[in-house]
């Protein structure tokens, strides 16, 4: 094979990513470059499909959530050896600013800027990634690339467990069961968390979210929604409530059924300003919070919860391969997401 060119998947702008030989990249210092052996579609790589990319303009390879094996090192690069198997962690950052010294490097004030690897950068919808020699984290040998693929979002959650900041999870209630939902759940199950209600749709996500630890799914359309979530978590509202849908109602939930004193963690992106019951939040001291991607010690906590736990084989609805990414990812994840949990692409 000619190593010097490879197959990606090309972004372009809404409804236009077209697979083409590229020029394999080329090592700088300090980075690394890894063969991509499996790669997860997220949302927000569905999104920009659909609406384009802001603030990172095309063109560039999408593809964030994605393991591999080291294919070459550069310069100065010792902590890596060719052959050696990887989950990358794609966030980039600068490293010097106030937050990356302080260990929150997923507020890196260089963030907007630089994007993700796979955000404005190139990422693993390709058979190579270049990427800085920091970014990878080693793949336990029990850590297969159909899971590993799951690395990524999963620390999203493990990284807005982390913010509520509580010793012991008593009550959690996770709104909204897709991707992110449900390894919410799994993760608030391996953190120990007491007893755990889900709030969401479809028989598959609500079978998953029971098997991964919900005690009880509710129905978002329940009418009486909010005084189930409180008869469920002793009468008085979950202690931490996940809002992972990205949702104007998904949040409402997730506020009204935190109790007193409670910490709502937001997971989700809503793109839209919420009117919000604030004398209610008041009264009730309620925290809400705000949660970013994640940091390293949250990317290896997800390794280690994957690693432990696993996922169920029906997590991931489909892999496919690398050139059929657009016909049978990103149109039907376009035109059908409730069929879908996770789509992989094997490279
Ligand atoms: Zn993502
Ligand atoms: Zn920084």
């Amino acid at each position: 094979m000619d190593h010097r060119r490879m197959r990606a998947a090309v972004f372009h702008g809404p409804g236009d990513v077209r697979l083409t030989d590229v020029p394999t990249p080329k090592l700088r210092e300090g980075d690394v470059l890894v063969r991509v052996t499996a790669a997860g579609i997220c949302g927000s790589d569905v999104n920009r499909y659909r609406y384009g990319s802001q603030p990172w303009p095309p063109p560039f390879i999408m593809g964030h959530e994605f393991c591999g094996e080291i294919a070459d090192v550069g310069a100065g690069v010792s902590e890596w050896k060719v052959g050696e198997q990887v989950v990358v962690q794609p966030t980039l950052s600068c490293g010097a600013c106030f937050y990356c010294r302080s260990g929150h490097e997923n507020l890196c004030v260089e963030f907007v800027r630089r994007g993700l690897t796979g955000s404005g950068t190139d990422g693993g919808f390709a058979e190579y990634v270049r990427v800085p020699a920091y970014q990878p984290h080693a793949c336990p040998a029990e850590l297969t690339p159909e899971i590993a693929t799951l690395v990524e979002p999963t620390a999203v959650s493990v990284h807005g467990l982390r913010l509520a900041d509580v010793d012991t999870l008593d009550t959690v209630l996770v709104v909204g069961i897709g991707n992110i939902g449900l390894l919410a759940i799994l993760a608030a199950h391996a953190g120990g968390a007491r007893r755990i209600v889900a709030v969401g749709k479809y028989p598959l996500r609500q079978e998953l979210a029971r098997r991964y630890g919900a005690a009880v799914v509710l129905g978002p359309d329940d009418p009486r929604l909010r005084e189930r979530i409180v008869e469920e978590t002793d009468g008085l509202g979950a202690e931490v409530a996940l809002e992972a849908a990205g949702t104007p109602s998904s949040l409402r939930t997730a506020i009204a059924g935190a109790r007193k004193g409670g910490r709502i963690v937001v997971l989700g992106v809503i793109r839209e300003e919420v009117p919000l019951d604030y004398r209610g939040i008041l009264m009730n001291e309620k925290h809400i919070l705000g949660s970013i991607i994640y940091q390293r010690r949250d990317f290896a906590d997800a390794i280690e919860i994957l690693t432990r736990w696993g996922v169920d084989p029906r997590h991931i609805t489909v892999t496919i391969p690398l050139d059929d990414i657009v016909t049978r990812g990103f149109v039907p994840l376009t035109e059908r997401p409730a069929d879908f949990v996770k789509v992989r692409v094997a490279t």
